[in-house]
């Protein structure tokens, strides 16, 4: 069974194709700005993936799109960093397009779907997933299936305020936990990027190991708000971001331990570092369709 796996991203858009949970092929393209280019270059990378065994021979196509959606996801509605998506009924055009079965859930949703079931989250009974990147994206799996919550954007802690009166968010509120653990607190603190400041981190740069500390404790007091919600047995931390952990998980933790009521949740609560590269999203946008559910062999 061949199914294609792809990942929307603000910056760069990544495909895998799959045949029985086996990685055949996979590439990653810039995402262009408009709605039009989105659809082209989709459909035309969709084609080029599935030259072999061809397009006829695809069951599925999984996407990995920014949030947020509608409950019955097939309709994008507002996302802050990709505009070009707005009120976009993306399922609807792939299938009329190429014929193929499509769904679409929240990127970070398809990021932990693959943690929780075949990733450092897998066999946990909550896990929730944080990816640091240019935004912070984050999931939540209860029981191996997404908690999409009522109306369907459950999950949404990049957009929790951490800070009453603190930084306009792109959402448009205020203090947003993104703004204070993602690529744009570095880069407003640092007028580098993360990727930069990890290199100076790793050299022993004193001032950028201080930095990645005030990242931890960002990042720890929105992790210590998670945990007392919704207290889950793991939380795995992904994106580009991720790779500096050694610098900024300390410090993170340290805020868990003074900022998190149960002395049993803060002893026991695994946090984990994605062992995934780029791809986990698309990977996971391929678990939509069920016959992959509680698989084991990636
Ligand atoms: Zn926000």
């Amino acid at each position: 069974m061949h199914i294609i796996g792809i990942d929307i991203g603000a910056t760069n858009t990544r495909f895998v194709l799959l045949k029985d949970l086996v990685v055949l092929r996979s590439r990653k393209i810039s995402t262009p700005k408009t709605k039009k280019e989105i659809i082209e270059v989709l459909e035309k990378n969709i084609r080029e993936i599935a030259i072999k065994p061809g397009l006829s021979k695809i069951f599925g196509i999984g996407i990995g799109v920014p949030g947020p959606l509608n409950k019955k996801r097939d309709l994008i509605l507002n996302p802050p960093n990709l505009i070009g998506l707005k009120n976009c009924a993306l399922p609807e055009i792939i299938e009329k397009d190429l014929n193929i079965k499509t769904k679409i859930e929240n990127d970070a949703n398809c990021f932990i779907l693959a943690e929780a079931r075949t990733g450092v989250g897998k066999g946990a009974e909550i896990v929730v997933g944080i990816t640091l990147g240019s935004g912070l994206g984050s999931g939540i799996v209860v029981g191996d299936r997404i908690y999409q919550g009522f109306f369907g954007n459950a999950g949404e802690i990049g957009h929790m305020t951490i800070k009453f009166d603190g930084l306009k968010c792109s959402c448009g509120s205020i203090g947003c936990f993104e703004e204070y653990a993602s690529q744009k607190y570095i880069k407003r603190r640092t007028r580098i990027s993360a990727q930069e400041l990890n290199k100076l981190a790793v050299k022993g740069d004193k001032s950028a190991q201080k930095i990645w500390q005030e990242f931890g404790r960002n990042l720890g007091i929105g992790l210590a708000n998670i945990i007392n919600i919704l207290d889950p047995e793991v939380i795995v931390i992904g994106g580009g971001i991720s790779g500096a952990n050694k610098f900024f998980m300390k410090s993170a933790r340290k805020e868990i331990q003074k900022r998190v009521l149960s002395p049993i949740s803060k002893k026991n609560v695994k946090i984990k570092i994605t062992k995934f590269k780029g791809f986990a999203g698309a990977i996971g946008a391929t678990l939509l369709f069920n016959h992959y559910e509680k698989s084991s062999c990636f």
